[in-house]
């Protein structure tokens, strides 16, 4: 049996999530993975309440631990701090919670091969002979949900051009179970820790998820960035690190790019929508798993549309993104304004923040509002008239 009518490569949360939607509509689909699953995966980990809400089912028993209380620090003050009795973010361990959605998506009748990559396509749409380490597969539609160096959209060619951050993760054990009491209690978003980016404290169920990223391209120590961090945050003399790890993070929204055509389509990483602030991946992933799989379902089960309407379909993703990417310059490029802003507005900022992470809002609307308030629009004007000031 190696004839499919998809292939989704990737079994990662847009890939797993996709297989799960086609697999319940009895669409014939096959995910595969080049690594053997489960698998760490560098991440924080973290599930905002605007991605927990797209999951079609319980995630609870993959839930490490729910994050009601969060701060927001600048060179280690605390410039907004916020308690919720609704979970703001769901946080898990990436091995665990991916291969519950790749099950998930067996469950419904998916069929999964891992340890098997893909290698290239050739055929023409609608017939497709795809190369694989473990041998040749038919499909119909080829989905690539391979991640950022997404070898699937090259092979579409669908290269995506979007920019990339960097980041650095690890999971920290504390034995000072006093002091893991307190970090636990406390999601912590870190700015002045590393040009250009932030760190974050993600507590799980028994150890932190400790990371930094940065958006600029001179950065070369991360690592040393990294035990900075710890230090400020007076862990580095009870920190016991495994994992540590780099990954580049994809930003948006790409300019002029092609997210689809008849062959197949892009989603998850390899799209290359994330959070151009924060590097939030898994919300844009489990949206575009969810547009593409109606697509995919209108063609392969009514013949109607076809795979080019997906473009269309995540220009509103592409807009929110271009504001967002907006606010990500005037974070991260003009720190002189954004830091006094923090400083001054944090509050206000802070809880526009938990509405974009929380689906109330958007970045479009938290643009047009913060670019309403007058200190801001007076800070900037004075920025424009003397910008060598930042
Ligand atoms: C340090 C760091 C922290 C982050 N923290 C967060 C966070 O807290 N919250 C959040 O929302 N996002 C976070 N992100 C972003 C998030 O990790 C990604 O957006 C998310 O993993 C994208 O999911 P995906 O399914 O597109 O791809 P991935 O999760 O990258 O999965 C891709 C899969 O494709 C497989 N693959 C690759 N090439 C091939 C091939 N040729 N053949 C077969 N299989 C292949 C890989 O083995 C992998 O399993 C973070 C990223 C980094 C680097």
């Amino acid at each position: 049996m190696n004839t499919f009518d998809v292939i989704i490569v990737g079994a990662g949360p847009a890939g797993s999530l996709l297989g799960y939607y086609l697999a319940k509509n009895k669409i014939n689909v096959l995910i595969i993975d080049k690594q053997k699953l489960p698998r760490y995966k560098v991440c924080g980990g973290g599930l905002t309440r605007r991605a927990l809400d797209i999951i079609p089912f319980n995630i609870s028993e993959v839930i490490e631990s729910y994050s009601h209380n969060l701060n927001i620090t600048l060179y280690n003050s605390i410039v907004f701090e916020y308690t919720s009795t609704l979970p703001v973010i769901g946080m898990v361990m990436r091995d665990r919670f991916d291969y519950f959605l790749t099950k998930k998506a067996t469950h419904q009748g998916a069929a999964l091969r891992d340890e098997t990559a893909f290698k290239s396509v050739t055929g023409k749409a609608g017939d497709l002979n795809i190369e694989t380490s473990r041998g040749f597969l038919k499909a119909k539609i080829l989905v690539g949900a391979d991640g950022v160096f997404s070898k699937t959209a090259k092979a579409l060619k669908l290269n995506i051009s979007s920019k990339q951050m960097i980041g650095l993760e690890a999971e920290i054990y504390i034995p000072n179970a006093n002091m893991l009491k307190t970090l636990m209690n406390i999601t912590s978003f870190d700015f002045g820790v590393i040009p250009e980016g932030y760190g974050w404290i993600f507590p799980k169920k028994e150890h932190l998820s400790i990371g930094i990223l940065s958006v600029s391209k001179k950065i070369k120590a991360m690592k040393q960035y990294f035990y900075n961090y710890l230090e400020t945050k007076k862990l580095q003399n009870y920190a016991h690190i495994k994992s540590l790890k780099g990954w580049m993070i994809p930003y948006g929204p790409p300019k002029n790019i092609f997210y689809a055509n008849e062959k197949g389509l892009l989603v998850g990483d390899a799209a290359g929508l994330s959070d151009p602030i924060t590097g939030e991946g898994i919300f844009y992933a489990f949206k575009e798993a969810d547009i593409a799989s109606q697509i995919i379902a209108d063609k392969l089960l009514f013949g109607k549309g076809g795979l080019s309407l997906y473009n269309g379909a995540l220009k509103p993703l592409q807009k929110d993104l271009a504001y967002a990417l907006k606010l990500h310059r005037l974070v991260y490029k003009i720190p002189r304004i954004s830091h006094k802003l923090m400083k001054v507005h944090g509050n206000r900022l802070g809880k526009k923040y938990i509405d974009i992470i929380t689906g109330k809002t958007t970045y479009c609307m938290m643009y047009k509002k913060i670019f309403s308030i007058q200190g801001i629009k007076t800070l900037f004007s004075n920025q424009r008239k003397n910008p060598s000031a930042s």
